[in-house]
């Protein structure tokens, strides 16, 4: 088995998670980085103490996580210093995600020279889908001049959510149509065909598509024009509200799922409406990748709202019989998953087979971090 130390740094936190082969033998959380009285002063101090407290005796690979991988990689990739000089250079496109993700690159190198670090793309994934789902009508020359196009992030996850999926239906992967809905704080929709993604709601940045915990998802860009011009609102601040204080949010107050559906059933009509709009939104992108992909074998739920609320599921999802697409109203409950979690929640005999399928980022990005070794290995 191979020990693999996967890191994900945000802003003001470092997650980490150590693994032996599938095994997790320790994970943990370093938060309010920089803040007074907060878990360490820095980056550089967060991941001391994180190599201080875990046994990282005959570690094989340090597997990063990182937003922004532009169009420069299509995989995982083993980090040497042109690597990074990307990374870093790719900031301007990930200016809230990249420059953690680089501190945590550069401090763990520093402080494991002998280990071979791999830094795994949430955007990798998305290099399948052709030109025409990526590219903005727009003026060809200033889109090429900016890297303005789609790139879609959640990357990780809609790959080993719709692997898991294929193979909780016994599917070979080369065969499946999957429709992942990755719907977390942030949430995003992926088509998959023959286990290559060929569309994704996520846009240039994590701000397109889906209604989020405080994002907007879709909106006109007109909405920035109209709020620079009419309300007089600074660009940063417009950003501020469409990124921080909208979604669930800007519509209710607060950003939880849970929060939200338990004002719903109390009669907020507020917290009713944001339920159906965010419901909505997610079968307008069922529809869409429906006529992407021709046809579907099945449709997988997953990260905290996906895999938790079977109010979500059905909402959805409803009214869509005659797409062959339905979901079970007791297996919805999921009475029955597997020792993964696992379940389909549609009748027996759909076409489209609706599942519940948790999704485990970081087993993946160590996964991926062992191939991209093996891989990085066998080239020298
Ligand atoms: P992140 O994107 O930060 O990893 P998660 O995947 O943990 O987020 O998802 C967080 C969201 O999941 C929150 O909006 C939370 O309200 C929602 N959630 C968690 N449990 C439930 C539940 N039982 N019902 C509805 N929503 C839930």
């Amino acid at each position: 088995m191979t020990r693999v130390l996967v890191l994900n740094s945000g802003s003001s936190s470092v997650k980490y998670r150590l693994f032996d082969g599938r095994r997790t033998l320790a994970r943990g959380l370093v938060e309010r980085i920089g803040e007074d009285g907060g878990d360490a002063a820095d980056h550089a101090a967060a991941l001391r103490r994180i190599m201080e407290s875990v046994d990282l005796d005959g570690l094989a690979v340090v597997g990063h996580r990182v937003v922004h991988g532009g169009t420069e990689f299509d995989s995982a990739t083993l980090i040497d210093d042109d690597v990074a000089a990307v990374i870093e250079r790719l900031i301007p496109l990930a200016p809230l995600h990249n420059p953690a993700a680089l501190s945590g690159i550069t401090v763990a190198r520093k402080l494991l020279p002998e280990v071979a670090q791999v830094a795994v793309f949430d955007t990798a994934f998305h290099r399948t889908i052709e030109p025409a789902g990526i590219t903005y009508a727009m003026d060809a020359a200033l889109a090429e001049r900016w890297g303005v196009r789609r790139y879609g992030m959640h990357g990780t996850s809609h790959a080993y959510v719709s692997r898991r999926t294929a193979a909780l239906l016994g599917l070979a992967p080369e065969a499946a149509n999957i429709i992942t809905l990755h719907l977390g704080n942030g949430a995003s929709a992926c088509a998959v065909r023959g286990g290559r993604s060929v569309a994704t709601s996520m846009g240039m940045a994590p701000q397109q598509g889906l209604v989020m915990g405080t994002r907007s998802g879709d909106i006109d860009p007109t909405v920035i024009f109209h709020l620079h011009r009419a309300a007089g609102m600074p660009v940063d601040e417009i950003e501020h509200s469409l990124t921080r204080a909208a979604g669930l949010l800007g519509l209710t107050g607060d950003n939880d799922m849970r929060a939200v559906q338990r004002r719903r059933q109390q009669g907020d009509p507020a917290a009713g409406l944001a339920f159906d709009v965010y419901c909505r939104r997610i079968k307008e992108y069922v529809g869409a990748y429906l006529a992407v992909l021709g046809r579907a074998d099945a449709i997988a739920f997953t990260a905290g709202v996906g895999e938790n609320s079977p109010e979500v599921r059905a909402a959805a999802l409803s009214g869509l019989d005659g797409l062959g697409i339905a979901v079970d109203r007791h297996r919805n409950e999921q009475i029955a998953p597997n020792e993964r979690g696992e379940q389909v929640v549609s009748p027996d005999g759909s076409p489209t087979a609706i599942c519940v399928v948790p999704t485990d980022e970081e087993l993946e990005i160590a996964q991926q971090s062992v191939a991209a070794l093996g891989a990085g290995q066998s080239a020298r």
